[in-house]
């Protein structure tokens, strides 16, 4: 993960084209000429994690940022969608698989660095048991698709701190666990 900070995603005010906007605790951006402002507030994103008895899906990024490394299925949540809608969406467009519900698990923040531009996010994670799901995978998205049993996940291949920490918590919390 980018640990960047400060990088304006404006070099000039979009109202008034002056280079006078100042940054104010890394989110607020503010033009001194015109006084137009802009918060870059924490964007909500939402996943979910699949898991039968002792495993867990995994999913393996195919693009920047993190790509190659390991993740649950999500994405941001769109504009007038739910989380959980969100999470069962992305979950559908990145292995061709919905399941039927889904329960809130726990929230973590994240930083997102996408096309040079850094994205706060709060992650907001859900579960869902499923058995044995066929999968389509979109090959732009996701490079592989597969279940872990708990005890052979490698955290240090899991794209985000926000990941490893669902992981862990999930784990720890011994619900796929006989
Ligand atoms: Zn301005």
């Amino acid at each position: 993960m980018s640990n960047q900070k400060n990088q304006s995603p404006f070099k000039i005010c979009p109202q008034c084209g002056f280079e006078t906007l100042q940054l104010q605790h890394n989110i607020h951006y503010s033009c001194s000429q015109c006084g137009w402002d802009y918060f870059h507030n924490t964007a909500a994103a939402a996943g979910i994690l699949l898991y039968r008895t002792d495993e867990i899906l995994l999913v393996q990024r195919n693009h920047e940022p993190e790509k190659g490394k390991y993740d649950v299925p999500g994405g941001f949540v769109n504009i007038n969608e739910s989380a959980e809608e969100a999470a069962l969406r992305e979950c559908f467009e990145e292995i061709g698989f919905r399941p039927e519900s889904c329960a809130f698990f726990t929230s973590f923040p994240n930083q997102y660095l996408y096309k040079s531009i850094l994205y706060y996010t709060c992650d907001l994670y859900f579960i869902a048991r499923v058995d044995n799901p066929s999968f389509q995978i979109d090959p732009v998205e996701i490079g592989d698709v597969a279940f872990f049993k708990n005890s052979d996940i490698d955290f240090n291949t899991l794209a985000f701190p926000s990941t490893q920490n669902l992981v862990r918590l999930f784990i720890d919390a011994g619900i796929n666990i006989h």
